[in-house]
């Protein structure tokens, strides 16, 4: 038997999870699949937006990996220094693979970034998807909207996408997602008319995929605007034949957008390009009231050049959505100018050899990059690399279940069954409330719930 621990239960340690065991060249591989939070599914749970109903549907087959007959989903277990060091863990397993992520945000790295309402865009994702390492004060009633007006989003990837179409949703569409209850309420009093989503680079390097741009042109009561002088400053604008096709057809939409006429609709989401942030300034009270922009040129080679000229544009909120970026593990080696492990095909490179046992998968080998598909072939590769390893790995002889050397180390995971009592008590909390699944969005909650199955015989 060749015993396997995954750490991370978002789709790149599942899919991991099921290249180990789906397979026919080493026979009996365990998985043991480690997540630090009671729920699994990562970002498909905690990222997806919940209007994205049909994406987070993936949940149903990640399930049925997690379901099989030689996975286990343990939740609540904590990989670190103060709780179960790598060595520790791979003492444990015949070999571990890391799916971790990539748990942080960059930084702009401007004046004024930390001013009040001043977030980064993951801080808000966190909230309204019932994270619950979310803000503390995001419980507050009118957490993140409050007095806001306007807001202004930094970075034209899908996440800014995700935000500024999260900012501008009406309480009607919001109420069949499974969002938690208080940042719903928040969102459907919310008197945010305007978002200006902000991108340093022309509209042909936007990093948003076309489905997600047009949906933004879908959204109830809500005009897009897009200046036309401003997109004409990317060459390709004129004729975007030669791009790439991703972004051909976004400069396609855009133009299509930009020839509408106004429709003079209650909300407005701004799409400017070309504007590098070099500040966030405060208003009365010390509270964000505007962001400042530099207007850049493009270079011809896809890059931009500064160009002198300033714009302030005016928001109360600043969603800073300009990527993820991994976090070390202390005790795995880390390259901090990639936000990666330093990986071989997947096995992690200790001063530039292969370390035995161990590997890693997803975001954290290749950052921060891709949709959720790209993690499959991603966890394949790795996988093979595990399996080619396998006949040396076995070799080591283990002490007996993991799970009771977890307990002895302190953890209290929670198994499946403590999984679907969460999901059964998410189901109730939304009958209770006249909604569908409502997600509980506190850890007390979450064990609590997860306790639940063990009075159920
Ligand atoms: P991203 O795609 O890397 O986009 C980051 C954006 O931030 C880019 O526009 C980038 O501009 C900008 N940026 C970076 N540093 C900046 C700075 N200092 N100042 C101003 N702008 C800056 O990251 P993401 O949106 O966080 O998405 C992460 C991954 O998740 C992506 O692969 C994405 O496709 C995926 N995702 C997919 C979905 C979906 O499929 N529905 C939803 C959410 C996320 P430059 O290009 O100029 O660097």
């Amino acid at each position: 038997m060749l015993h396997v621990a995954v750490v991370g239960s978002g789709p790149s340690g599942v899919y991991a999870a099921q290249s180990l065991v789906q397979q026919d060249r080493v026979p009996d591989v365990r998985v043991d699949v480690l997540d630090r939070l009671p729920c699994p599914y990562g970002l498909v749970r905690y990222g997806v937006a919940p209007d994205h109903e049909k994406i987070k549907s993936l949940q149903n087959n990640l399930r049925t990996v997690l379901e099989h007959e030689r996975v286990r989903f343990l939740g609540a277990v904590e990989i670190g220094p103060g709780a179960l060091p790598p060595a520790r863990l791979l003492g444990l397993y015949h070999a571990v693979v890391y799916c971790v992520g990539a748990a942080a945000d960059r930084r702009l790295g401007v004046p004024g970034e930390d001013l009040p309402g001043s977030y980064s865009a993951t801080e808000f994702v966190s909230w309204y998807s019932a994270h619950p390492d979310a803000l503390a004060d995001a419980s507050a009633p009118d957490a993140f909207v409050r007095d806001v007006e306007s807001a202004v989003v930094i970075g034209v990837g899908n996440v800014a996408v995700d935000v500024a179409r999260m900012l501008l949703r009406g309480a009607a569409e919001l109420l069949p997602t499974d969002m938690p209850h208080a940042a719903l309420g928040v969102l459907a009093q919310s008197r945010v008319r305007e978002v200006s989503m902000v991108g340093r680079r022309g509209p042909s390097q936007a990093r948003f995929t076309t489905k997600e741009l047009r949906e933004l042109g879908a959204l109830p009561d809500t005009e897009v605007l897009v200046d036309p002088a401003e997109l004409a400053l990317d060459p390709a604008y004129a004729d975007p034949s030669g791009l790439p096709a991703a972004s051909r057809r976004n400069v396609e939409v855009l133009r299509g957008w930009a020839e509408r006429p106004a429709r003079g609709l209650p909300r407005r989401l701004r799409l400017r390009f070309f504007l590098r942030p070099v500040a966030l300034v405060a208003g009365a009270g010390g509270r964000v009231a505007g962001t400042r922009f530099e207007r850049t040129l493009p270079d011809g080679r896809g890059g931009v050049t500064a160009s002198g000229a300033y714009e302030d544009i005016p928001g109360q909120l600043v969603l800073r959505s300009v990527g993820y970026r991994g976090v070390p593990i202390e005790g795995l080696p880390f390259d901090p100018d990639r936000g990666t492990v330093p990986h071989a095909a997947g096995r992690v490179l200790r001063d530039g050899v292969p370390s035995p046992g161990e590997y890693v998968a997803g975001w954290i080998k290749r950052g921060p990059t891709g949709v959720i598909g790209t993690n499959r072939p991603c966890a394949k590769e790795t996988a093979q690399s595990l399996l080619d390893d396998a006949p040396a790995l076995v070799r080591r002889p283990l002490s007996g279940d993991p799970l009771t050397a977890l307990r002895a180390a302190g953890q209290e995971p929670v198994e499946w069954p403590g999984w679907l009592a969460i999901e059964h008590a998410e189901a109730a909390l939304g009958h209770s409330l006249g909604r569908g699944i409502v997600k509980i969005p506190d850890w007390a909650g979450l064990r609590t719930a997860a306790g639940g199955m063990r009075d159920t015989p």
